[in-house]
C-alpha cells in the first residue's frame, strides 16, 4: 500500500509526484507507455510555469533546453509585444521541447523518491472508505490511499469513475510531423511566408533538412489511425501545390481542437488533473502549463490529507480553485479559434481586437490570462493580493522564491512581531522589514498563493488554521 498512485508520467503526473515527495508522502506513478514520448513538441512555458519552476529551484535546469522569446504575441497570433512592465521577474515565454520538460519533471520526481513505473496501464479502479485498489492491464492490483488521473485527455481514471466530459467535439484536425524535405530551405521559406494567412500551417527548419510540418488534416486519413507520410504529402500538395520532397519521417501525429471540461475533479479519493480534467486547441499554448499548475495546487492539499493536518474542506479547493481557471483557458482558446477563421466577420474582430490590444490595459489582460499570471482565487473579501500569486520579490536572504523550494508555507512578515506559532512545522517566518511589500505582512500557501492579508496577530492564527489545519507544536515566541 503506497499513499497516492499517479496514472500517467506527463508533465502533470511528473510534477504533483515531485510535489508530493516534497511532503514525504509515498507515491507509485504508472505509465502506460514503455518508452518516454518521442513526439519532439515544441510547448512554451509561460511566466507562470516559471515561476512555479523557480520555486521548486527547477528553472535552472531547463533553461540551458529551451529558448527564451518575448511574452507577448501568444493571443490568437497576434503580433503584440507584452506591456514592458509585465509583473514578473520571469517575464518571457521559454520554447522548449516537451519531452525535455517531462524528462527533467521525472528526474527531479524520483530525485526526490518517486517510484515511477513504465509499461503499467491502469485499466479498473474500486474505491472504499480507507483506499483505491487499481487494476493494471497484466491483472495485477495495487492499492492506495489516493488515486490521481494524470492520464490525458482520453483519461481511463475519468471514464472509469463514469464522470462526465461534455463540451465540444473536434471541429477541424491538424497534421504535425517531423521529416526531412528536399526543396531548397528558401523556396520552403517564401511558400511559407506567401501562405502565412491558412491556419495552422508551416515549415519550421530544425536543420540539417529536417523540418516541424504543421498542416490542415482537411479529410485525409483515418482518423482513429496515426497518420502516414502520404497523408502529409497529400495536404501539403492540396495546401501548397507542392508537398517540397518530404520524406523520412521521424515521427508523424494528428490532433483536433476538441473542447472539454470534465463535470467533476474529485470523486471519493480519485481526483483529476491536467488534460484528463481539461482539452482545449494548442492555440496560446496553454495545455501544458495548466497542467502542471494543476499538480501546483493539488500536491501540497493532497499531501496534507495524507499527514493528517489539512482542515476538512482543504482537498476540495482543488475543484473550487482549479475547474474556474480551466473554464477560463477553454474560453479563450474558444475564442482565438475564432479570431483564426478566415471568414470575414471574424477577419473583422480580429482587426479590431488587434487595435483594441494598443490599449495597454486590454494588453495586459489578455496576456495575463494567457500566462495565467492574472488567476485570482476566491479566497472571499479582502485587499486585492488576496488569492493572487505573489511575484518573486528581494528579501533580506535573497530571492522569495529560492525560500519555498520546500514546499512549506511561508509568513512574509515586515512588521517583525508576528508568528508562525504552533503551525512552524509546516509554514516557515521570515521576519523582514526590508522586504520588497507595499502590505504589512503576507502569508503565502506552499503554492505561492497569498492567504492573508494584514497585521493582527488574531486574525493570521484564523487564518493560519484556515489553511493550515490545528497547529501541532506548542507557540513559539515572536522573533526578536
Ligand atoms: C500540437 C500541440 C502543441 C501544444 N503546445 C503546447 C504549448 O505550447 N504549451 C502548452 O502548455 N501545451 C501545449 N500543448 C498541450 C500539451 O501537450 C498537453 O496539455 C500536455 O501534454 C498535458 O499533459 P498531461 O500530463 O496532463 O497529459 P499527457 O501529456 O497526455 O500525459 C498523460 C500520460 O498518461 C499516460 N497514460 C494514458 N493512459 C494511461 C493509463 N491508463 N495508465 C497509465 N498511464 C496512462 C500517457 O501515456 C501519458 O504519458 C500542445 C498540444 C498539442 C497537440
Amino acid at each position: 500500500m503506497v499513499d497516492v498512485i499517479i496514472a500517467g508520467c506527463g508533465p502533470t503526473g511528473a510534477m504533483l509526484a515531485a510535489e508530493l515527495r516534497l511532503h514525504d508522502v509515498r507515491v507509485l506513478v504508472l505509465e502506460k507507455e514503455t518508452e518516454p514520448k518521442s513526439f519532439v513538441r515544441i510547448v512554451g512555458l509561460h511566466v507562470r510555469s516559471l515561476e512555479l519552476m523557480a520555486m521548486r529551484g527547477l528553472l535552472e535546469r531547463l533553461l540551458p533546453h529551451g529558448r527564451r522569446r518575448p511574452a507577448g504575441g501568444f493571443f490568437a497570433a497576434i503580433a503584440k509585444p507584452a506591456p514592458k512592465d509585465l509583473d514578473s521577474a520571469y517575464a518571457y515565454l521559454l520554447g522548449i521541447p516537451q519531452p525535455v520538460v517531462e524528462r527533467l519533471l521525472e528526474e527531479h520526481a524520483v530525485e526526490l523518491g518517486a517510484q515511477v513505473r513504465r509499461g503499467r496501464a491502469v485499466t479498473g479502479l474500486e474505491q472504499d472508505d480507507e483506499g483505491v485498489t487499481v487494476e493494471l492491464a497484466d491483472g495485477e492490483r495495487l492499492r492506495a490511499r489516493y488515486l490521481v488521473g494524470c492520464d490525458g485527455g482520453r483519461s481511463t481514471v475519468r471514464k472509469l469513475l463514469g464522470v462526465g466530459f461534455p463540451g465540444e467535439p473536434s471541429r477541424t484536425e491538424t497534421l504535425m510531423g517531423e521529416m526531412e524535405a528536399d526543396a531548397p530551405q528558401e523556396e520552403i521559406a517564401a511558400k511559407v511566408a506567401e501562405l502565412r494567412e491558412i491556419h495552422p500551417f508551416w515549415l519550421r527548419p530544425f536543420g540539417g533538412g529536417v523540418y516541424s510540418v504543421v498542416v490542415p488534416a482537411g479529410g485525409v486519413g483515418d482518423r482513429a489511425q496515426p497518420p502516414t507520410l502520404e497523408d502529409f504529402r497529400q495536404q501539403l500538395r492540396a495546401v501548397a501545390g507542392t508537398d517540397f520532397g518530404v520524406h523520412s519521417p521521424r515521427w508523424l501525429s494528428r490532433f483536433g481542437d476538441a473542447t472539454r471540461l470534465a463535470e467533476r475533479y474529485r470523486v471519493g479519493r480519485v481526483l483529476l488533473a491536467g488534460d484528463a480534467a481539461h482539452i482545449h486547441p494548442p492555440i496560446g499554448g496553454q495545455g501544458l502549463n495548466l497542467g502542471v499548475q494543476d499538480a501546483f495546487n493539488l500536491g501540497w492539499k493532497l499531501a496534507a490529507q495524507i499527514r493528517g493536518w489539512a482542515p476538512d474542506t482543504l482537498l476540495d479547493t482543488y475543484q473550487a480553485e482549479r475547474r474556474p481557471v480551466a473554464e477560463d483557458v477553454l474560453d479563450n482558446t474558444r475564442a482565438q479559434t475564432e479570431l483564426l477563421s478566415a471568414e470575414p466577420g471574424a477577419q473583422a474582430v480580429r482587426r479590431l481586437l488587434t487595435e483594441l490590444m494598443d490599449f495597454d490595459e486590454v494588453n495586459r489582460h489578455l496576456i495575463e490570462k494567457i500566462t495565467a499570471i492574472g488567476v485570482r482565487y476566491d479566497f472571499g473579501e479582502g485587499p486585492d493580493l488576496l488569492g493572487r500569486r505573489l511575484r518573486d520579490i528581494d528579501v533580506k536572504q535573497g530571492r522569495l522564491y529560492d525560500l519555498l523550494h520546500r514546499g512549506r508555507g511561508l509568513l512574509l512578515d515586515r512588521t517583525a512581531r508576528l508568528t508562525a506559532g504552533g503551525w512552524s512545522d509546516r509554514v516557515d517566518h521570515l521576519a523582514d522589514p526590508t522586504a520588497a511589500l507595499d502590505v504589512p505582512c503576507v502569508l503565502l500557501r506552499p503554492d505561492g498563493h497569498v492567504a492573508w492579508v494584514g497585521d493582527d496577530q488574531q486574525d493570521l492564527d484564523a487564518h493560519l488554521a484556515r489553511w493550515f489545519g490545528t497547529p501541532l507544536l506548542k507557540a513559539s515566541p515572536a522573533p526578536k
